[in-house]
C-alpha cells in the first residue's frame, strides 16, 4: 500500500523587508535558559570598509555621510565627508566617481548615485558651516604650496587641519587650477568654486594669487624659508597634434580657449570651428566653442569605442549639435593670407594595438578630406612645465621623480597631482595632496612616513584615511561605528556578504539635464546637470546597503531567539551568559556587521 505523504505547510516567503514581522520573535523570558559551557561559536560586532570607500582614491567615507544625511544630521554628515575630501560640492560635480564602480549596490538594480548625493550634501552645507577646525595644536611650522589646483588645495587643507601654517602661491589671478581654468563653468559653476576658496581662506590658509614661482632659484629660496614645500603646478602645456602648419594663426590650443573663456575674455574664434582630439579636454573645448555660438566639428582618429572622453559627455556634445568625425586624422592646415582657413585630413582605419593597448589609426590611401574653418582648436593632451625643477632634482618620464608621500630628492620638497606621473583626475590630485600632507607632518614629527601611510591606508595599500592617521597621532577617534565593543577589521565588505533578502532591486535616481535650448540660450554657461529633487535624494539615500557597518536596524536584537542582545545607547551588547552561538544574529544582519568566531577555549 502506498504510504500517504504528509503535505508540508506552505513556507513563509518574505518578499521585501516590509513583509518582516514587527515584533520580537522570542516573546517570553529566556532567563531560565543560561548557556553554560556548550557554546562553540560566539558572535561579535565588526566594522569593515565599505566597497565604495575602498574604490575612492581619497578614501571618502561615503557610507558614513550617506547614513548621517539620511538621518538629517547634516553637520555630522558634512564633518564625516570633509574629513577625507575637502570639496563635496566640487567632487559631486566633476569626479568620475570610481566609488560608484566599486559600490556593492551595482549588483542589485544599479550603483548608488554617490555623485548626485555628494553634490546635494555639498550644496546643502557648503555655505552654512564654519570653516573646518584643526585637529591638532598649532605646530608653528610653515608650509608653502605651489599651485592652487586640487592637489595643492588638498595638501593645504589637510596640513592646516594638522595645525600647520600654510601659504599657497598661485600664478593665475584666481585659485582653483584646472577646476577653474580647464573644466568649463557649465559643469562646475564658478560660484561653487569661489565658495570653497572662501572656506579655505577662513581656515587661515593664505592664498596668494598672481604670484608664480618663477624658476629653479625661486624654488631654492622657498625651501629655505619654509619647513616644507609642496609642488603642484599641474600640466598646462598643450601638446602639439603634429600636422603641417600647426603654428599658423588660426590654430590655437583648446586649453587656451578654455582658460580665456573662464577668465571672462573668450577669444574671437569665428563661426566655424574644428576641434582635434578625443579626450575630455577635446569635448570640453568643443562644447565651449558651441556655447560661444560656433558650428563645431570634432575630429578624432579612432572610433567611438576607443574615445577616452566620458560617454555621457560625448552624448551631451552630440545633443548640443556637435558633429563628430571618427576615423579621421589631420594632415595639414590650409593657409591663405598667412592664416589657417581650413584643415586637410585623411581617413584612418584601425591597425594593430599600440603601446597604449588601443588599436593604432593608420591612414587610408587617397582618402583626403578638406574642412573649412575659422579656427582649429587642438586638444590632444597636456605636458608638464619642468622649468621650475632645479637641475639637481631627477626627472623621470618628463616629470619630477618622487618617492613615498610625493617626497622628492630634496628632503623637504614634495610634489603631487598632474605635475607627477600618475592618473590625471581631480580625485587622484586630492589623494596626492592628502598623502603629501601626511608625509610632511611625519617629517615634522620625525616619524617614518612610509609606515604611517601604510597604517593609515585601507588594507595597507588602499586609499589613505585621515581618520586613521589622526587617530594614530593624536588619539582622536573618528570612526563611525555605532555599536559599542565593535571589532574594527581592515577588510573590505563584498557583495556576497550583504543579506539581499532585506533589499529590493531598485534603479538609481538619475539627475536630469537642462534642455539643449536652455543650454545654448542666453545664459549658455549655465550648469547643465540639475540637482536631484528632495524626494529623489531621499529615495537614493535609502538605496545604500551601508556595507559592513551597523546602522542599528535592530534585526539582530529582534531575531535573537535567546534575547541575548541588549540595546544600549549607541549600539548593542551580547550577553554571553545567554547567547547559544546559534548565529541567527549574524545571518540576519543585512550588512555583515556581525561575525561568528570560535569560542575561546580555557583549560
Ligand atoms: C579641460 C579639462 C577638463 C577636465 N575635466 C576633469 C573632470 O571632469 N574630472 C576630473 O576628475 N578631472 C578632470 N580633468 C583633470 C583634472 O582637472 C586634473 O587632473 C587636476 O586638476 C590636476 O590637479 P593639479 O592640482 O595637479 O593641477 P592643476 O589643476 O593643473 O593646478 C595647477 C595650478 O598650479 C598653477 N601653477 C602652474 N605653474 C605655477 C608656478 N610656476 N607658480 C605658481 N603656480 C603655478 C596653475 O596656475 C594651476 O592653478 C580635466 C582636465 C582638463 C584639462
Ligand atoms: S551600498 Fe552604500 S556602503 Fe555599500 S558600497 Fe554602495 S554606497 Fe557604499
Ligand atoms: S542586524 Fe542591524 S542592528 Fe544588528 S548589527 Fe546588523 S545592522 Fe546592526
Amino acid at each position: 500500500m502506498k504510504k500517504e505523504i504528509k503535505k508540508l505547510p506552505e513556507p513563509i516567503v518574505f518578499k521585501s523587508e516590509r513583509d518582516m514581522p514587527h515584533c520580537p520573535v522570542s516573546m517570553a523570558s529566556m532567563e531560565w535558559n543560561e548557556t553554560g559551557s556548550w557554546r562553540y561559536m560566539r558572535p561579535r560586532y565588526v566594522e569593515r570598509s565599505p566597497a565604495c570607500q575602498n574604490s575612492c582614491p581619497t578614501g571618502n567615507d561615503i557610507e558614513a555621510w550617506i547614513r548621517l544625511l539620511a538621518l538629517g544630521r547634516l553637520n555630522e554628515a558634512w564633518e564625516a565627508a570633509t574629513l577625507e575630501n575637502p570639496f563635496p560640492a566640487i567632487m559631486g560635480r566633476v569626479c568620475f566617481h570610481p566609488c560608484m564602480t566599486g559600490c556593492n549596490r551595482r549588483e542589485l538594480g544599479g550603483t548608488v548615485n554617490i555623485g548626485a548625493l555628494e553634490r546635494a550634501l555639498g550644496d546643502a552645507m557648503g555655505a552654512k558651516l564654519p570653516p573646518a577646525a584643526p585637529f591638532l595644536k598649532p605646530s608653528g611650522k610653515k608650509i608653502a604650496v605651489v599651485g592652487s589646483g586640487p592637489a595643492g588645495l588638498a595638501c593645504a587643507y589637510h596640513a592646516a587641519r594638522m595645525g600647520h601654517r600654510v601659504t599657497v602661491f598661485e600664478r593665475a589671478q584666481k585659485a582653483g587650477g584646472m577646476l577653474r581654468y580647464g573644466i568649463p563653468a557649465y559643469r562646475l559653476p564658478h560660484d561653487v568654486l569661489d565658495r570653497e576658496m572662501e572656506r579655505l581662506a577662513a581656515m587661515g590658509i593664505e592664498l596668494h594669487t598672481g604670484k608664480p614661482v618663477a624658476n629653479a632659484s625661486h624654488m631654492q629660496t622657498l625651501r629655505q624659508d619654509y619647513t616644507a614645500v609642496f609642488l603642484a603646478t599641474g600640466a598646462h602645456r598643450a601638446k602639439t597634434a603634429g600636422f603641417e602648419s600647426e603654428k599658423s594663426p588660426g590654430v590655437m590650443a583648446g586649453l587656451e580657449l578654455l582658460r580665456q573663456t573662464a577668465a571672462g575674455k573668450p577669444p574671437q574664434i569665428g563661426k566655424s570651428v574644428l576641434v582635434i582630439g578625443g579626450d575630455d579636454t577635446a569635448v570640453d573645448t568643443a562644447r565651449t566653442a558651441r556655447r560661444l555660438g560656433c558650428e563645431v566639428t570634432l575630429i578624432y582618429r579612432r572610433t567611438r569605442a576607443e574615445m577616452p572622453a566620458f560617454e555621457s559627455e560625448v552624448r551631451a556634445a552630440e545633443q548640443e549639435g556637435i558633429k563628430i568625425e571618427y576615423l579621421m586624422a589631420p594632415s595639414r592646415a590650409v593657409i591663405k593670407g598667412g592664416r589657417a582657413i581650413g584643415l586637410e585630413c585623411v581617413r584612418t582605419k584601425l591597425g594593430a594595438p599600440d603601446e597604449s593597448g588601443r588599436r593604432r589609426p593608420e591612414p587610408v590611401k587617397d582618402s583626403e578630406v578638406a574642412f573649412e574653418s575659422d579656427t582649429i582648436l587642438t586638444a590632444v593632451g597636456e605636458e608638464i612645465d619642468t622649468s621650475i625643477i632645479p637641475s639637481s632634482l631627477a626627472i623621470e618620464r618628463g616629470a619630477i621623480k618622487t618617492g613615498v608621500g610625493g617626497r622628492t630628492e630634496w628632503h623637504n620638497v614634495f610634489a603631487g597631482g598632474d605635475f607627477t606621473i600618475g592618473p590625471r583626475t581631480v580625485v587622484d590630485a586630492l589623494a596626492a595632496g592628502k598623502r603629501s600632507a601626511i608625509a610632511i607632518d611625519c617629517m615634522i614629527r620625525e616619524e617614518d612616513a612610509a609606515a604611517a601611510l601604510e597604517s593609515a591606508s585601507i588594507c595597507g595599500n588602499g586609499p589613505v584615511l585621515m581618520s586613521r592617521y589622526i587617530e594614530k597621532v593624536a588619539g582622536i577617534e573618528r570612526r563611525v561605528a555605532t555599536t559599542s565593543n565593535t571589532c574594527i577589521q581592515d577588510r573590505v565588505t563584498v557583495f556576497g556578504e550583504i543579506n539581499t533578502a532585506y533589499f529590493t532591486s531598485s534603479e538609481p535616481e538619475c539627475a536630469q539635464l537642462r534642455e539643449v535650448s536652455e543650454r545654448l540660450g542666453k545664459d549658455s554657461f549655465i550648469e547643465v546637470t540639475l540637482p536631484l529633487s528632495d524626494a529623489a535624494r531621499d529615495r537614493e539615500l535609502r538605496r545604500c546597503f551601508h556595507c559592513g557597518r551597523c546602522t542599528e536596524c535592530d534585526n539582530c536584537y529582534i531575531y535573537c531567539p535567546d534575547i541575548a542582545i541588549a540595546k544600549k545607547v549607541g549600539g548593542f551588547e551580547f550577553d554571553m551568559n545567554f547567547c547559544k552561538g546559534c548565529g541567527v544574529c549574524s545571518k540576519e544582519c543585512p550588512r555583515s556587521a556581525i561575525e561568528m568566531i570560535p569560542e575561546p577555549t580555557e583549560f
